[in-house]
């Protein structure tokens, strides 16, 4: 077990060399918004993708020319209709107001399309009282046109570097196994938005919440990790 000391300034300005959480990056779909789990079950039935594969994995290696073509507009399409019914995830402004005071920097890594994600920053953002928007500040916003995609690590190794906050000094927050993947390859904390059908990913989270502002309690007063979880593939996370 590694023991992640308090993430409040105060805790940092007395013992500044302690391990501790120093940034924060969240998928999107499902964890800083609510769940879009009939979405992504209508892409996969419609693209007649096999469980246990990836969609965008599926796309890219089972079809080409115009049914690739074809798969990727659906998939636009069908995400531009989650998009419509896009809220906060509850408890979201009070862990973004901790994070913010204590200057716990913030980033977006999704697997969804552009336009989906500035519409959660322009739109969604926007319709938040004009005092909690500074909250949302987060950068880099990195889409699926970053590549490779979760689960690799490369998206949480860029930030890392772009910060200069040594990967274990991260914690990626998803709802899903590939989040956690991504953060566990990269050497970071995994935290693990649970709702009843996405136990089975439980096994490759440091950190398992049931709502995501009681992470602000775990970074506030520190948190014990199992940093021996491996991040192998043993999950059939392409559900
Ligand atoms: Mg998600």
């Amino acid at each position: 077990m590694v023991f992640y000391a308090p993430s409040t300034k105060e805790a940092a300005a007395k013992d500044p060399a302690a391990l501790r959480i120093r940034g924060v990056v969240f998928d999107m779909d499902g964890t800083l918004t609510t769940p879009i789990s009939g979405f992504l079950a209508q892409m996969r039935q419609e693209l007649s993708v096999p469980s246990g594969v990836r969609i965008l994995d599926y796309i890219e290696d089972s079809m080409d020319g115009e049914a690739r073509a074809w798969a990727h507009q659906r998939l636009v399409e069908i995400e531009d209709a989650a998009m419509g019914t896009m809220e906060l995830s509850p408890g979201l402004v009070e862990l973004l107001q901790f994070l913010h005071d204590n200057e716990i920097r913030t980033a977006i890594i999704t697997r969804n399309n552009r336009r989906a994600l500035d519409h959660f920053v322009n739109n969604v953002v926007s319709r938040q009282p004009e005092t909690h928007r500074a909250l949302f500040s987060f950068d880099p916003l990195i889409d699926r046109s970053f590549a490779p995609t979760k689960p690799a690590p490369e998206s949480m190794l860029h930030i890392s570097e772009r910060w200069g906050i040594e990967p274990a000094q991260l914690m990626m927050v998803g709802d899903h196994g590939d989040d956690l993947l991504c953060g566990v390859r990269a050497g970071s904390v995994s935290a693990l938005l649970r709702y009843d059908d996405n136990r089975m990913f439980e096994p490759k989270a440091h950190v398992v919440v049931d709502r995501i502002d009681e992470l602000t309690d775990k970074l506030a007063r520190g948190f014990e990790a199992d940093m021996g979880i491996t991040g192998d593939d043993t999950l059939g996370v392409g559900h």
